[in-house]
């Protein structure tokens, strides 16, 4: 079966790199860029979706999809 893509939209403007989402997130997909330290992404391949950084960011930074996968063709 093949591994699920996301993709992980972070708002510059909302982020006050607090650091939860990147201490949080398990495979260690986000990180920090200097000087402001606001989050950014470092390893999307790894994401598992799990959706904790968007949950747990206390400013609704962070905004988590699934790409979509194959569409099915409707029956006719
Ligand atoms: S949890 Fe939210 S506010 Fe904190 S560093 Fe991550 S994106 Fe920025
Ligand atoms: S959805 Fe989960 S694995 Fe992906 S970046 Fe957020 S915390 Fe990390």
């Amino acid at each position: 079966m093949a591994k699920r893509k996301y993709s992980i939209s972070i708002s510059d403007k909302r982020c006050r790199s607090c650091g939860v989402c990147w201490e949080i997130c398990p495979p260690d997909v986000l990180t920090w860029q200097p000087p402001l330290n606001k989050a950014i992404i470092n390893n999307l391949d790894a994401c598992t979706g799990c959706r904790l950084c968007e949950w747990l960011c206390p400013d609704f930074a962070i905004v988590v999809r699934a790409e979509e996968t194959q569409r099915r063709e409707p029956a006719t």
